[in-house]
């Protein structure tokens, strides 16, 4: 029989396919790639790829982290070259752009605890585009705006590190993804930003509220809509998706229909939960 991402696997990964095999007793045969060699020698051979494989990627993950840290600790340069909206990289400094009093005026709007939807609309209203030039503010840029401390004057360096995948797609192996480090463990390089927006501490409080936001949001999505994005909306085509109605009743609402406060909305109508659930599942019996 085939099994080919076994086959293609190198260094400990074929080890441990190969010492499975042997366990069980079966022979593996190779059609394509480096043959196994039988023993003694071959598990020689065989520890000795794996060894090498094992090596390689590990001085190729190191060097990647080596690399950063001495960007930002010897040379001063930022970490990444993408400037948060309302700045500028200039001479490996955070100066001010177009985009500067936009951004005040969204901290300010934050600080006097309007909600994050309310500031897109806001937003919205003045005709100022998003960081990606469009119209209408997605929540998610706006929430990407409030996380980041640089308008606080403080730029977050390696708040990533890299860990073991939960599920492998391809035949690699070692940390190939990256998660964020909690906030406690990032560090922050000082005295690159021109004209911070806010004091750290206010940064802080934002963060509490967001904090907030992000528990209750959590508490409120405990339900499972088992046809999230499996139905279709007949007027604009997008998919529906599952909410608490005003009434505190599940529904399935068109994307376009519910969250938009502002701009072209969708006339269509919430489907409740539980009718369209009850009507699936007798067509499935
Ligand atoms: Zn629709």
């Amino acid at each position: 029989c085939r099994i080919r991402p076994w086959i293609e696997a190198k260094g400990i990964q074929r080890l441990l396919f190969l010492s499975d095999c042997r366990e069980n007793g079966v022979e593996p045969i190779v059609c394509q790639g480096t043959p196994f060699v039988s023993e003694p020698e071959g598990q020689l051979i065989e520890m000795a790829l794996a060894l090498g494989k094992e090596r390689a990627v590990r001085r190729a993950q190191s060097g990647a982290k080596q690399g950063l840290e001495d960007r930002v600790r010897l040379k001063g340069l930022p970490p990444t070259m993408k400037a948060p909206y309302g700045y500028q990289w200039k001479d490996s400094m955070l100066v001010p752009n177009q985009n500067y009093d936009n951004a005040c005026l969204l901290w300010e709007m934050a600080l006097k605890w309007f909600k994050i939807r309310h500031i897109g609309k806001e937003l919205y209203r003045m005709g100022i585009a998003s960081p990606k030039g469009k119209s209408t503010w997605q929540p998610s840029s706006i929430i990407t705006i409030l996380n980041n401390p640089a308008y606080a004057g403080r730029i977050a360096v390696l708040r990533y590190e890299r860990v073991e995948p939960k599920q492998r797609r391809k035949d690699t192996y070692g940390k190939t993804t990256a998660r964020m480090k909690p906030k406690k463990d990032w560090q922050y390089l000082e005295n690159l930003v021109e004209e911070p927006i806010i004091t750290w501490e206010q940064y802080m409080a934002v963060q509490e509220r967001l904090e907030l936001n992000r528990k209750y949001a959590s508490r409120n999505a405990k339900r499972n809509y088992l046809l999230r994005g499996l139905i279709e909306c007949q007027l604009c085509h997008r998919h529906y998706y599952g909410v608490k109605r005003t009434d505190q009743k599940p529904a399935y609402v068109c994307s376009n229909a519910w969250a938009q406060v502002y701009g072209k909305k969708c006339q269509a109508k919430s489907i409740s939960c539980h009718v369209i659930e009850e009507e699936v599942k007798s067509k499935i019996r």
